[in-house]
Formats: C-alpha cells, sequence, structure tokens
C-alpha cells in the first residue's frame, strides 16, 4: 500500500518539500537543545532508544520530543502541501499514530515524555525549557535514595555549535 502511493508523488516535489523542511527543523532543533543547555541542563540527543528522543535525560527518565508542525500534523499549522493530499495525510496519520504509541510505550515503563512543536518555539522557546526543566527537577525529587542508590552521574555532552 505504502509502495502505491509513493508512486502518485511527484518525486522532485516530495524531495524539495522533504528537504525544506528537515532544515528548518533541524535549525530548531539545535537553537531550543541549545537553549537546554543554558538553562543549565546536561541532556543526551539523538540517543537511538525507541523513537530517537531529540533530548534524553537518562537517569531522570525524561524523554523530550520535538513534534514539527508538519509532520506531526499540528492542528494550525500542518497545512497540507496542495498535490498528493492523500500521500500526506497518510503519512502524518501514521507519524501521529506512531508517536501516540511511543509516548504511551514509556509512560508505562516509568518515563515522563515532554512533546514541544514547534510552533512553541518560534517566537520564545522559554516556557518549553520550563516544561523540560520541571519535568527533569519532578524525577528527581520523587525519589532521592533511587537517585543516590545509582550515582548521579549526569551524562556530558557539548553543546552544538
Ligand atoms: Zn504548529
Amino acid at each position: 500500500m505504502f509502495l502505491q502511493m509513493v508512486d502518485t508523488v511527484d518525486r522532485a516535489t516530495r524531495s524539495r518539500v522533504m528537504s525544506a523542511v528537515k532544515q528548518r527543523d533541524s535549525r530548531i532543533e539545535k537553537m531550543f537543545r541549545l537553549a537546554l543547555w543554558h538553562a543549565g541542563l546536561r541532556y543526551r540527543k539523538n540517543v537511538r532508544i525507541l523513537g530517537t528522543p531529540d533530548v534524553l535525560f537518562r537517569a531522570a527518565k525524561v524523554v523530550v520530543f520535538i513534534d514539527s508542525c508538519f509532520w506531526h500534523g499540528c492542528s494550525r499549522h500542518g497545512r497540507m502541501p496542495k498535490s498528493n493530499v492523500a500521500f500526506w495525510r497518510a503519512k502524518i496519520d501514521r507519524n501521529r499514530r506512531r508517536d501516540l504509541r511511543i509516548t504511551r510505550t514509556y509512560r508505562r515503563q516509568g518515563w515522563r515524555v515532554v512533546r514541544v512543536w514547534e510552533h512553541e518555539l518560534t517566537v520564545s522557546s522559554q516556557r518549553a525549557v520550563g516544561r523540560v526543566m520541571s519535568a527533569v527537577a519532578r524525577a528527581w525529587t520523587v525519589d532521592v535514595r533511587l537517585r543516590h542508590s545509582r550515582g548521579r552521574k549526569v551524562p556530558l555532552n557539548s553543546p552544538e555549535k
């Protein structure tokens, strides 16, 4: 079914749309991670675990996903390209279902999941940074003993340029 849909999309259009969106997304992600870094949070990025969270706090069990308004079907900005609407709609629906599945899986295993819309970051990332900080902070206050038994290793990496 997927292959059939792919065939209906003009290749050049598809790759043009995809690369434009991806470039913008990665710029926004970098800026957000930098804002977290400046807020004093030390995280890991793009770790290859379920869903490849954009930001990961392993010890605190917090994952952060930055959801592109386009790819994840934001109701305000998730505008469909004019052609091949069926293809894009199906793709975005799949992404949304996948997001939901991933969020549930993490939550079942005691993780906190922070999902940040791309549009939350375009004006100021302050609120979103606050959400991440409080998720991490809650983890530390829930069980102090757990923290000590694990040792307080904060994963270090350097901020992106
Ligand atoms: Zn949006």
